[in-house]
């Protein structure tokens, strides 16, 4: 390589390197109420739960520190009380960074999840469910199964009944990219257990603010997309044919179908011959 050309890929590194604060700074970020004691606190395309009892305040998801160093000095603007509580939804590293800058003394993940999430240890593990009650709020905690993650857990609020479900799935969004690492089909079962939980309002780790009912849409879905990759893979198309054929136009206004509707018709066509389900 020539000197002049590594000259200029050094300073072209240099610059991208010198932009990232920038973009660090411009984050957006907001605390949002959903109803009554429970709001969302945003980072960027991330959204932790905040709920606010009588005895201190619980947050679900750290995301990441500064995302949790934001939240912890801007709490104010909702309540003057202590967080007590962490909850993870799970520990995939978007969502569960940073956790030790909110300095809560009882920290909560599912039996799955690693020893330490970002150097945060757990002080109470879960398997199936627990009914955590804190102040005059009650949080029921579900285990959702293997299939986004292996320890993936749904969090109720009440009396508010808020659903916080994270990327299992979001109120009309489509799943993320091309599904990564995931087993659909476990998938599909975590959506079918969040339709059994008892709640009304739906916030999202990603997106907008839903009803319980988009959860089933969010299924129906996954189970339509499944169904179409399968028939063209078994009639002998390649991922790059289903790419263009599958457009799945009932959800041209969902967020991100724009962007990701391709990539789910080729994570599904990946899943489905990877978990041998088509010749
Ligand atoms: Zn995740």
């Amino acid at each position: 390589m020539s000197r002049m050309l590594t000259r200029s890929i050094m300073i072209m590194l240099i610059a991208a390197f010198a932009a990232l604060p920038a973009i660090a700074q411009d984050a957006k970020r907001s605390i949002k109420k959903v109803a009554g004691d429970v709001y969302r606190s945003q980072n960027n395309f991330h959204f932790s739960l905040i709920v606010v009892t009588s005895d201190g305040v619980v947050v679900v998801d750290p995301i990441n520190a500064g995302a949790s160093g934001w939240l912890k000095a801007n709490l104010k603007q909702v309540t003057a009380k202590p967080i007590t509580h962490l909850i993870y939804s799970h520990s995939h590293g978007d969502h569960a960074s940073g956790g030790a800058v909110l300095g809560a003394k009882t920290v909560i993940a599912h039996a799955n999840a690693p020893d330490a999430i970002d150097g945060v240890k757990p002080t109470m593990r879960f398997t199936d469910t627990k009914t955590l009650k804190i102040g005059d709020k009650t949080l029921e905690l579900t285990y959702l199964g293997k299939g986004h993650g292996e320890d993936l857990i749904a969090v109720v609020v009440r009396p508010e009944n808020v659903g916080f479900i994270v990327d299992a799935a979001s109120p009309k969004r489509l799943p993320f990219r091309d599904m990564p690492h995931a087993d659909v089909d476990g998938w599909i079962n975590q959506i079918r257990k969040i339709e059994q939980l008892d709640f009304k309002i739906f916030a999202p780790g990603h997106g907008s603010i839903g009803v319980k009912k988009d959860a089933t849409d969010a299924r129906i879905y996954m189970e339509k997309l499944r169904a179409q990759v399968l028939a063209g893979l078994k009639a002998g198309k390649n991922a790059d044919d289903l790419a263009a054929s599958v457009t799945m136009d009932a959800y041209k206004d969902w967020q991100a179908y724009g962007t990701w509707r391709e990539l789910n018709v080729r994570g599904m066509a990946r899943f489905l011959a990877e978990s041998g389900q088509v010749k």
